[in-house]
């Protein structure tokens, strides 16, 4: 039956390659459909990230995120050992440049330990002798932060996957789900140049990975949800070629603990640059990449959705603050002249944004922790914020326990 599988996979992120894997390595003998619409893997959040493998600093203790990121951190860098893919354990400064953020940085400093998570404190004289180039009054030292490719890790899952039995359609996107009461049925649509039309597929069990696309799959197969994804733009610059050695951690702010994101950050890529961001400004499209994108139908439905009307109001004067410096380069600069004041506006080269797929439920709540919805034959991952890259292997084994349960409750009714 060639076009009938047991698991479907929809969506080709770190995420959903993560699952299709850990299906099949739980359960060998089954077949296994991994679904992506573009003509290449990792082509949304996963290929447009920081590549940071985090350590897990600020996730409330208990949560999912927490539990998660704690379990990535050694899985992923033994998964890049056996695979021979580059990682940098440069470790991460977090600076504090001013009393409140003196005392903010104490506060992470408990919930480091909170989660288990190895950490020094700096002083001023510490702090400038590991980073001649950074200033602040002090800063917390997380020696666990790493730096990777995710392009390169998902491309290595996906090999694995396809090694042992499990079948990749690219160019493939899914436009229609319909759940019967022995199976799920999927109208997909190929995209690419060679072939066009429509086919379906059948599968015993689906699983949705759609990152940027979450709420719509959900919505595609009529499950009653309460989110909507809202797209934020992560802006980046990356630093002139002459700064690659102008720090040797990752160095970022200490965040504001009222703002969702983690501040604009100096990152060290696995490629030698360093870059600069993300920012976080409302996105107009939601796979758009470039600053002038706009699409009206993600637009139109993120303003019918009170959700937004409500998180935009709670942050008028910080989105408005971003939306400034995404536009003018030199408040951009600014904000990381803060703790790296050597820099100046020719040092900002372009380099390509991110956009993050941010769960908002209705009333406004902004979704920090992961998010699932569940029907007898699927399972959505509805929200699967930073550290999702870092996180991945954990939240698949995650996704295959909740399938189980499904099933097993399926057999049981
Ligand atoms: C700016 C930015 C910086 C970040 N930095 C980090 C970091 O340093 N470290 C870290 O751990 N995390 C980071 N993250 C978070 C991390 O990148 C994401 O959480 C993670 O990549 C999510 O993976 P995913 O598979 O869920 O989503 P995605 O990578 O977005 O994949 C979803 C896939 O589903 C496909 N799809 C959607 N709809 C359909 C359809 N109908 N049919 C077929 N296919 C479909 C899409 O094409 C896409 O490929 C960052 C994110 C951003 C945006």
């Amino acid at each position: 039956m060639k076009d009938e599988y047991d698991y479907l996979v929809i969506g080709g992120g770190i995420v959903g390659v993560a699952t299709a894997s850990a299906l099949l390595r739980r359960y060998p003998d089954s077949k296994i459909l991994l679904i992506e619409k573009e003509s290449t893997l990792a082509r949304h959040q996963t290929g447009h990230n920081s590549g940071v493998i985090h350590a897990g600093v600020y996730y409330a203790p208990g949560s999912l995120k927490a539990r998660f990121c704690k379990e990535g951190v050694q899985r992923t860098l033994d998964f890049c050992r056996q695979h021979t893919i580059p990682v940098d354990n440069c470790g991460k400064l977090l600076v504090a440049t001013n009393e409140t953020e003196m005392r903010r940085m104490q506060d992470l400093l408990t919930r480091c330990r909170e989660n288990g998570i190895e950490v020094e404190m700096l002083d001023q004289a510490q702090l400038r002798e590991r980073e001649p180039n950074i200033s602040g009054l002090g800063a917390l030292f997380v020696r666990a932060t790493s730096i990777v490719d995710y392009r390169q890790v998902t491309e290595h899952m996906a090999s694995d996957f396809t090694a042992s039995g499990g079948k990749t359609a690219l160019n493939t996107q899914v436009t229609d789900i319909t759940e019967h009461g022995d199976h799920i049925a999927l109208t997909c649509r190929l995209s690419n140049a060679t072939s066009a039309g429509s086919f379906s597929v059948k599968g015993c069990f689906l699983v949705c990975c759609g990152g940027l696309m979450a709420d719509r799959l959900t919505r595609m197969m009529g499950l009653k949800t309460d989110f909507q994804i809202i797209p934020y733009r992560g802006e980046y610059y990356r630093l002139a070629a002459r700064h690659n050695q102008i720090v040797r951690h990752l160095i970022y702010p200490i965040p504001d603990p009222a703002l969702p994101f983690l501040g604009v950050h100096l990152t060290r890529m696995i490629d030698g640059s360093v870059t600069v961001g993300p920012n976080a400004v409302q996105g107009f499209k939601r796979e758009g990449y470039g600053r002038f994108n706009f699409s009206l139908r993600d637009t139109l439905d993120m303003l019918s959705f009170p959700g937004f009307w409500q998180v935009t109001g709670k942050h008028l004067k910080t989105g408005l603050q971003e939306y400034k410096d995404a536009w003018w380069k030199a408040g951009y600069l600014e904000r990381v002249r803060k703790y790296c004041p050597g820099l100046t506006l020719d040092d900002l080269e372009p380099y390509p944004a991110g956009i993050r797929a941010q769960a908002v439920l209705k009333d406004g709540t902004l979704v920090h922790d992961f998010l699932f919805a569940d029907s007898p034959r699927s399972l959505h991952v509805c929200n699967a914020p930073s550290p999702a890259a870092t996180s991945a292997m954990p939240i698949a084994d995650y996704i295959c326990d909740k399938v189980a349960e499904i099933e097993q409750k399926n057999e049981a009714g």
